[in-house]
């Protein structure tokens, strides 16, 4: 995946809404960038914004957190956010688990709720 920083985007299935808003809110600094999300999260987003360059993997209880996860582990991502819903068991909660300490041991910036993200989003260049 060559060329310009790279964000991934990920949220479960009960913050997708917010995620969306949150893309819609945030559209001129996305847009100054290359975005990774996993399948639902990749069309939700595309559906809010649609003239953001948004590469959707599979989704993520399919394999699309382990593939961001390896897109984190080949440098290829500069910032995760990803929301995560506490109350709801999920059947990738291994993957989330993975996914989360790559950033941590790669030491990216993450964002797991949406505090976080606004405040990270706003040490963002346009
Ligand atoms: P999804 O995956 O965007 O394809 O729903 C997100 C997840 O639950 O990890």
């Amino acid at each position: 995946m060559a060329g310009g920083k790279c964000i991934a985007l990920i949220a479960h299935d009960q913050k997708k809404d917010a995620m969306a808003e949150f893309a819609h809110r945030n559209q001129d600094v996305l847009s100054g960038y290359r975005i990774v999300a996993t399948g639902t999260t990749g069309g939700r987003v595309l559906d809010a914004c649609p003239t953001l360059n948004v590469t959707r993997l599979k989704s993520g209880p399919l394999g699309g957190d382990q593939q961001i996860g390896a897109l984190i582990a080949t440098g290829e991502i500069d910032l995760l956010i990803f929301f995560i819903d506490p109350l709801t068991p999920v059947p990738h909660d291994v993957d989330v688990k993975a996914l989360t300490r790559l950033a941590v041991l790669y030491d990216i910036p993450m964002a797991l709720n949406e505090a976080t993200a606004e405040r990270l989003i706003k040490t963002l260049n346009h």
